[in-house]
């Protein structure tokens, strides 16, 4: 069972995309995973610069396969996002989110990923409050953050559905800003709380002329407009300190914390806010 487990894995990463009947079965295997409990969440810490305090963290979602370790999402997330398990793996992630920052100090956020699928689907809504009220949670502890693409491809629902989630307290973020395809129009439509600068600009930073400007212009607009703002994939020293000059608000990044295992994140909670 073992070999024949490992096999299957093979062929999800040669011929998944092209046959079916392997599709399927990566299908299936997703599904049990959910059911089984094989899914974890993982913690990135985010922090309010200049004085590099715990804000919040990411919460970004891994897969314990059995014989393969730790499937990153990229592997799974589209897989679910095309057959439709993407509704209850998310309603799984919010759950998990929520349980984990109730246990938290309330000066602490969590920030979890929505696709574009979600957002097409009514029950986003309805999944995330429940969470909330199982855990007793305040919305307010809660950001979505959701990309320039998924904004465009569900523009007129998701207006609603955004302003829906604000009501109550959900702030909402727009991920991966600059590799998208919405117009600034958009920023000013759908009302959100924070810009997140995708990580392509922060390492070009140093190096390319015409990335740096854009992370000054996103910044500056931002300040303008009260949006928030975090930077992506700050690796080095030099970056922090140039997003600091510039009044970046919040950092993320390998070079202050990668993503935690739950007991590790709950180490740093305690560490940084003994309470
Ligand atoms: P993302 O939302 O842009 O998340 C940030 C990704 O960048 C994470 O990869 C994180 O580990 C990585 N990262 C953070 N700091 C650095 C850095 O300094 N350098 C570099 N090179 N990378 C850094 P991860 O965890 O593999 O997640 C990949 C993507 O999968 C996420 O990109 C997000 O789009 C998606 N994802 C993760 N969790 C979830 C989830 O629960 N639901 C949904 N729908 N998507 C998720
Ligand atoms: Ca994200
Ligand atoms: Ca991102
Ligand atoms: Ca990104």
């Amino acid at each position: 069972a073992k070999n024949a487990g490992r096999g299957r894995f093979e062929v999800y990463r040669e011929g998944m995309l092209e046959h079916e009947a392997s599709k399927r079965v990566f299908e299936q295997d997703l599904a049990e995973a959910l059911a089984l409990g094989q899914l974890e969440l993982w913690y990135q810490p985010l922090f309010c610069l200049p004085e590099r305090r715990l804000v919040g963290f990411e919460a970004l979602v891994r897969w314990r396969h059995p014989e393969r370790g730790l499937v990153p999402p990229s592997e799974f997330i589209p897989v679910a996002e095309s057959c439709g398990l993407i509704s209850s793996i998310g309603a799984w992630v919010m759950d998990e989110a929520c349980r984990r920052a109730a246990q938290w100090p309330d000066d602490l956020y969590m920030s979890i990923n929505v696709s574009a699928v979600q957002l097409r689907s009514a029950t986003l809504s309805s999944h995330l409050h429940q969470a909330l009220t199982r855990h007793r949670l305040p919305a307010s502890r809660i950001e979505l953050e959701i990309t320039e693409t998924a904004i465009v491809e569900n523009s007129e629902h998701l207006a609603v559905v955004l302003a829906g989630l604000r009501a109550i307290g959900v702030r909402i973020a727009m991920d991966d800003f600059g590799t998208g395809y919405s117009s600034l129009a958009h920023l000013r439509e759908f009302k959100v709380d924070r810009i997140k600068i995708d990580r392509s600009f922060i390492a070009a930073y140093a190096s390319d002329d015409g990335s740096a400007a854009i992370v000054r212009a996103v910044l500056s607009m931002a300040g303008q407009l009260s949006i928030d703002t975090t930077a992506e994939g700050i690796e080095q020293e030099d970056q922090l300190h140039s997003l600091i000059e510039l009044g970046c608000g919040t950092a993320q990044g390998y070079l202050l914390g990668r993503p935690l295992e739950a007991g590790a994140a709950d180490a740093l909670v305690h560490a940084d806010q003994p309470s």
